[in-house]
């Protein structure tokens, strides 16, 4: 099975069966991966961990999983690290007796907390020997780091910090400091883990087993690793899927862990297109639909009977986003309005669908009415996050249902869009000002689908979804942003430009009228393999004064003491770096290669990133998260659908 000599035996560090796998086989294996960037050596290095865990401290492949792929828990508990750089640096300065002032320009010429940390852990002097770290301790400690709330809290945070730091030896402080940031960066993506952990468990199954062939393993692991992704894709959780796993093998895992009602699956994603022509050159002469494109929020809805609840118990509800967050507390009107649009026959359901803002019907002084119609996103986006009250609603919001994933115990992934449909039409009713579902048609022709289109922009829509409706290619693909599903934005259509969802990692000082505030900001994309933000483009226009002052207010407080290791800025210069936390909706009217950006650079030109030309501001979009935002791939594909500009012909930009 293990045929690549670069990926050592990492068995340089030994633990006996039955006792916690120690944090420095982990931290060894990071070594490992960090020093490479082939996905195969990776792939390796991981597995045999894994396999060497599962055979002698299986408990612990829970607690090493979340530690490779930096997590807590699934994301919809909403437990997560990404600890301010302010708290660490003084906790690397408390724990290890330097000044906080060496510390900060040790930071500023590393760059990097996990090299600081490693630094001043070498020149503290050891007194007496803490127990060496292990995996599930290090993991315990992480979590009640992220979980401490309240009063002090800063201070217990930094105290759990220290003991990490005081107990850490070689290479250990560099990964724990990274982890407490929020990002590894050893180049290590979770599909590797789980591509891992699949290749683990068939190995440590065969081995246990009957003897094959090495062909015969081959195509066991391929299977094994197929099956995970799709349990995975219906039910992203490890602490249901690892002791499944664990206990009963892939095929059993499978049987086990199906979509749950109460646990979110990631959402099907659809890919943008520019033209209505290129929607009839995909579906060509298959059967597909259109549907509204509302301009809301996405709402995965849950309605279900919590496992081990009591006989007769009533069933609840909970509303998640686009990211798997829990936004029954954003929405306490939804989870209020829902239940009026279900069946009696209905007992549990996911459905897929858009929260809008929404205007009842007015009637007017002169003795007309004024018809209800659907209101822009902004309207939502003043929303709190959390703990909304009756008295804080102040827009009225309306749910448009375009896809069921599950009804009445079953899940229903696996069937085709027009099933579906069917049989979400069948379990709900439309609920005037509240709940209906998503407007479609099923269009052949051009002609038809632009004219659906204008009817759909024209009722406050920001145009049209197209799907597959029949046959395999129409089934659920949880998490995929799918060549199945395509978007047809207004905007697009429009030559208006493309629109990115872009991570604000630098501010410039305003001058003028923006004197007190910053008066532009450095904006980048998410490149994941990398776990590395690139700069794509700065940014003043689009913004009012009061944007500006609120958005100073938001970004102040993620002020960096210097760049960070992971921003990769290429040329550009901002007087600021923040925390990588907010993300804006910006529209560019074109784009171009530039020596001072490093978007995607490498992919398209060897010199060269790709930047925004004319970037304008539209919206913050907090119901993505950072690591959400557009990627380099998503930037190059713009690009080179621009007409090529040099010769006049169709076609792709030259320089590509
Ligand atoms: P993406 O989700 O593709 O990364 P995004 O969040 O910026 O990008 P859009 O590009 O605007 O979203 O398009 C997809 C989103 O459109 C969906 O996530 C969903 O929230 C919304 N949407 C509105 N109407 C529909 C519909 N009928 N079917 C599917 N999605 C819809």
């Amino acid at each position: 099975i293990f045929l690549k000599p670069e990926a050592s035996q990492n068995t340089k560090v030994k633990w006996e069966a039955g006792k916690p796998v120690p944090y420095a086989a982990l931290s060894h294996a990071f070594v490992e991966i960090e020093a490479t960037t082939k996905r195969l050596i990776i792939l390796e290095i991981l597995t045999k961990l894994f396999v060497r865990i599962i055979e002698l401290s299986p408990s612990n492949l829970l607690p090493a999983v979340y530690l490779c792929i930096n997590r807590l828990c699934p994301d919809y508990e909403g437990l997560e690290l990404g600890i301010g750089e302010g708290i660490l640096l003084k906790a690397i300065a408390q724990g290890t007796g330097r000044d906080m002032k060496t510390v900060k320009k040790d930071l500023e010429a590393k760059g990097d907390l996990g090299l600081v940390a490693i630094g001043s852990r070498q020149k503290q002097p050891t007194m007496f020997k803490a127990p060496a770290l292990t995996v599930p301790a290090v993991f315990k400690q992480l979590k009640e780091i992220a979980a401490m709330t309240g009063s002090k809290s800063q201070e217990r945070k930094m105290g759990g910090i220290k003991k990490l730091l005081a107990a850490s030896v070689d290479e250990e402080p560099k990964y724990i400091m990274r982890s407490l940031e929020g990002k590894l960066r050893i180049g290590l993506a979770e599909r590797t883990v789980l591509v891992a952990l699949a290749q683990s468990i068939v190995i440590t199954g065969a081995k246990k087993g009957k003897r094959l062939s090495p062909e015969a393993m081959s195509e066991e692991i391929a299977r094994g690793t197929e099956v995970l992704k799709a349990v995975f894709s219906e039910i992203p959780n490890y602490d249901m899927v690892v002791p499944a796993l664990l206990e009963s093998g892939i095929d059993g895992c499978r049987q086990k862990c199906k979509l749950t009602p109460g646990i979110p699956l990631k959402p099907m994603l659809a890919k943008p297109t520019k033209a209505i022509t290129e929607v009839l050159d995909r579906f060509e002469d298959k059967a597909f639909t259109c549907e509204y494109k509302y301009d809301g929020e996405r709402a995965q809805v849950h309605y279900f009977v919590p496992a081990g609840a009591q006989a007769g118990s009533k069933a609840q509800l909970a509303v998640f986003s686009r990211n798997s967050e829990n936004m029954s507390l954003k929405y306490p009107d939804l989870v209020e309005q829902v239940p009026r649009c279900i069946h009696a026959d209905v007992q549990s359901f996911v459905f897929d669908a858009e929260v809008t803002a929404w205007k009842k019907a007015e009637p007017q002084a002169d003795g007309s009415v004024l018809a209800a119609r659907l209101l822009p996103f902004q309207e939502l986006s003043r929303r709190k996050r959390k703990d909304v009250k009756a008295e804080d609603i102040t827009v009225k919001v309306k749910l448009f249902a375009f896809d069921l994933l599950y009804l009445n115990g079953q899940p229903l992934l696996h069937m085709d869009l027009a099933e579906r449909r069917k049989l979400l039409h069948a379990s709900f009713h439309a609920v005037p000002d509240e709940f209906d579902f998503a407007t479609s048609q099923d269009c052949t022709t051009t002609e038809e689908i632009q004219a659906f289109l204008d009817v759909s922009v024209q009722s406050g829509c920001e145009g049209l979804m197209v799907k597959m409706l029949q046959g395999r290619e129409a089934t659920y693909e949880p998490s995929r942003r799918s060549l199945n599903w395509l978007k047809l934005k207004k905007d697009y259509l429009a030559g208006t430009g493309d629109s990115l969802d872009l991570v604000v990692i630098g501010g410039y000082y305003g001058k003028g009228k923006r004197t007190n505030v910053y008066g532009a900001f450095l904006l980048a994309c998410y490149d994941a393999d990398s776990e590395s933000y690139q700069s794509v483009c700065k940014i003043g226009t689009g913004f009012t004064e009061e944007m500006l002052e609120a958005h100073y207010n938001t970004l102040k407080p993620l002020e960096l003491q210097s760049k960070k290791a992971y921003y990769d800025v290429g040329e550009a210069k901002p007087d600021v770096y923040f925390e990588s936390r907010v993300v804006w909706e910006v529209l560019t009217a074109d784009l171009s290669l530039s020596p001072v950006y490093t978007a995607a650079k490498g992919m398209c030109d060897a010199q060269r990133g790709i930047s925004l030309r004319f970037p304008r501001f539209l919206r913050i979009r907090d119901d993505k998260d950072p690591d959400d935002s557009t990627a380099p791939e998503q930037i190059l594909v713009l690009i080179e659908r621009k007409p090529c500009s040099v010769t006049g012909a169709a076609g792709f930009s030259l320089s590509c």
